[in-house]
């Protein structure tokens, strides 16, 4: 017999975690304005929040811990972190920030300007804010099969090297950089080809435009180009990686994703004069260049999170566990972002609940529904994440309403997916008797998903 598939670890430490009632859970629900950020966590049953920061760090990543050197300048955590991040991303010049949208705000503060456009394959929240709030434009170039959730396409996170070329000539010498995320959190979490990838840098270079590789889930990415595309299956993860940065021109990291820390991110590139311009960023607002907001502790757990979360087995296990879940809500009908992603499923929000008009959000709504059923916190990656039209302060419709139930890292077993996937089914199976959806009290002006206060309709 074929022995089955498990996990490439076994458990050392565990946490308690607790059921609630449905009862409790209304209350705290209305208590929390009907926006799960809001929520306390004692109060969360599973947490699906995010897989940012929530991951769980290996035997070797604690131990890494005690060897921090907390120097202020020059500490040997950052050299060994340094170190890592040259070897895995092929990049000189390393600027350790205390997170992802930290890394942003300090090479964003020195190369985007008033009135510049910024193309990238649907530009995650943060960076979107960090373009927007500076009186620049983001415009999305993702290829338009992204938007049909039903359609099965191995890299549909792709740039259309179409719609970048157009946004490249009509802007031309406005245009400082365009942000390649990888993988396409905003469009469920899909990864982009090697061929798309060289593609997309070479098209810019044609114009003098870097690139700018948004790095969180650069991991799970290569793990897809080499289970996906032809020609890398012998390949390594790091050797694919390593392809993936060659012609890139920086990179901009949340290691709260990929790298598997509670807490970390950076910036790096070859280009001496970005480095020398975000330098000068970075220590007012993160700290000096050697620590940039972060522990020396926390610097070598990066390092050996990137080094053992780019092995095939750490990556395999994962994105087993994501499929699983898929499996499972393929079995009851219920309409996800297809294929699944790496990190996280997008079930269709105004699909399940379709009677809910878009202006009532209806992904939010589910969101609202989930948490009632079983206390499971899943995130609403839709038309209220989308904010308003910096110029027509519209709300924007125009993209998809999803519900992500998002997986932290070697955090929780399949039979808590089983949990979330029957929750889901019996939310779907009353679906009929959801006719509205919720409406906005009170919104900030950017980024207004995580502080929004709602009403149920
Ligand atoms: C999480 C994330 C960021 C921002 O990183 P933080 O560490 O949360 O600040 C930027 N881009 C992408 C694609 C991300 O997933």
């Amino acid at each position: 017999m074929e022995l089955p598939f498990a996990e490439s670890w076994k458990i050392k430490m565990i946490e308690p975690i607790h059921r609630s009632t449905r009862e409790q859970r209304e209350q705290w629900l209305k208590e929390a304005h009907y926006n799960v950020f809001q929520l306390r966590a004692d109060q969360v049953y599973i947490d699906l929040l995010t897989d940012s920061g929530t991951g769980a760090m290996s035997d070797r990543q604690w131990s890494e811990l005690m060897l921090g050197d907390e120097s202020y300048a020059g500490a040997t955590s950052f050299y060994k972190f340094q170190a890592m991040v040259r070897k895995i991303f092929g990049f000189e010049y390393v600027i350790p920030t205390h997170q992802g949208r930290a890394a942003e705000n300090v090479l964003f503060s020195y190369l985007v300007k008033e009135g510049n456009v910024i193309p990238g394959n649907a530009h995650f929240d943060t960076t979107k804010g960090h373009i927007e709030s500076r009186h620049a434009f983001a415009v999305d170039v993702t290829i338009d099969e992204a938007k049909n959730t039903q359609l099965e396409l191995p890299f549909k996170g792709n740039v259309s090297l179409e719609k970048l070329e157009k946004v490249l000539v009509e802007n031309k010498g406005n245009v400082p950089f365009m942000v390649l995320t990888v993988t396409n959190n905003t469009v469920g979490g899909q990864p982009v080809s090697m061929q798309n990838i060289k593609d997309t840098c070479r098209l810019c270079h044609k114009y003098n435009v870097p690139v700018v590789v948004d790095s969180a889930r650069f991991a799970e990415n290569a793990y897809f180009i080499k289970t996906r595309e032809a020609g890398y299956a012998d390949k390594t993860i790091k050797e694919i990686v390593r392809e993936m940065y060659a012609e890139a021109d920086a990179a901009t990291m949340s290691c709260k994703k990929d790298a598997i820390v509670n807490m970390g991110g950076f910036i790096a590139t070859n280009n001496k004069q970005w480095y020398d311009g975000a330098m000068q960023f970075c220590i007012p607002f993160e700290g000096y260049i050697t620590y940039g907001g972060l522990n020396g502790r926390d610097l070598n757990a990066i390092a050996q999170g990137l080094d053992e979360n780019t092995e095939f087995d750490m990556l395999n296990t994962r994105i087993h566990q994501v499929a699983h879940l898929a499996a499972k809500l393929d079995e009851y009908g219920i309409p996800y972002q297809r294929p699944a992603g790496g990190h996280a499923i997008f079930v269709d929000g105004d699909k399940v609940l379709d009677r809910v008009p878009k202006e009532e959000f209806p992904a939010q709504r589910l969101t609202c529904e989930l948490y009632l059923e079983a206390g499971i916190r899943a995130c609403e990656i839709g038309y209220i994440l989308a904010d308003r039209d910096p110029v027509t302060h519209q709300n924007r419709f125009g993209g998809l309403d999803l519900v992500r139930l998002c997986i932290p890292r070697r955090v929780y077993t399949d039979n808590h997916m089983d949990v979330v996937a029957a929750a889901m089914k019996n939310v779907y199976d009353r679906r009929e008797e959801v006719n509205h959806g919720v409406a906005i009290e009170w919104e900030a002006p950017l980024m207004r998903h995580f502080t929004v206060r709602l009403k149920m309709l």
